[in-house]
């Protein structure tokens, strides 16, 4: 196995997403800073991810929307990185196998979350990933998220690999992972236990640290 690409949001980090509390903060920061008030009504589709929302409230309100954008994405990933020092979100104890997967092959992270996070997951855990993708902070970036296999494919070309395996919890890493020509494998997690896949993992583990197993049965054959 050249490579283990792994995904962060309820693969490293715990739950499978972005707390949206964070997401609100970050919208009121956002408009403070752009010095506009909006009504309750117009708030709540500004706290969206609805680029075509985004963009015809900001003109409503005389601002840039990928600036709005930006602004957002940037508070929402400090405001991530907080919780993440201070204990608020966990990470699962599973990673301890990050390490040792690091020390044998080429590993990586892509996420749909924001690049600044994905930098900042590695800064903080120092797991040894080659190289760290999230979106970026822009309407475009967010539009080439996941199923998009766009972001892994980027990763693909940057470690100059063809061949890996791509690690999610989601439909759409399994979607995206596939369509970027990796063996997948998805990781039941107490937020994904029935969730119904589109189409089916090459594999389906309980713990990150069967990859450890995979990886030597993979480096056998
Ligand atoms: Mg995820």
């Amino acid at each position: 196995m050249e490579a283990i690409l792994f995904d962060m949001d309820g693969i490293i980090l715990e739950g499978p997403r972005t707390d949206p509390q964070v997401y609100a903060d970050a919208t009121e920061y956002a408009l403070a800073e752009l010095d506009v008030d909006p009504s309750p009504e117009q708030r709540e589709d500004f706290r969206r991810f609805d680029t075509g929302v985004i963009a015809d409230r900001a003109a409503a309100h005389g601002i840039d929307p990928d600036e709005f954008w930006k602004l957002r994405d940037d508070r929402a990933s400090a405001l991530t990185h907080e919780r993440v020092r201070t204990g608020k979100r966990d990470a699962y104890n599973d990673i301890e196998a990050l390490y040792e997967l690091a020390n044998r092959t080429t590993i990586a992270l892509v996420t749909n979350n924001r690049h600044r996070t994905a930098e900042f997951v590695e800064e903080h855990f120092e797991f040894g990933f080659e190289t760290v993708r999230g979106r970026d902070p822009s309407m475009d970036g967010y539009r080439r998220r996941k199923p998009n296999p766009a972001y892994l494919e980027a990763t693909l070309d940057e470690l100059c690999v063809d061949a890996g395996l791509y690690v999610g919890d989601s439909g759409v890493d399994i979607i995206a992972g596939y369509n970027a020509g990796l063996e997948t494998a998805f990781v039941r997690r107490p937020h994904n236990r029935s969730t119904e896949l589109p189409s089916e993992p090459t594999y389906e583990l309980d713990s990150l640290t069967e990859l450890l197993d995979l990886l030597e049965a993979s480096n056998s054959q």
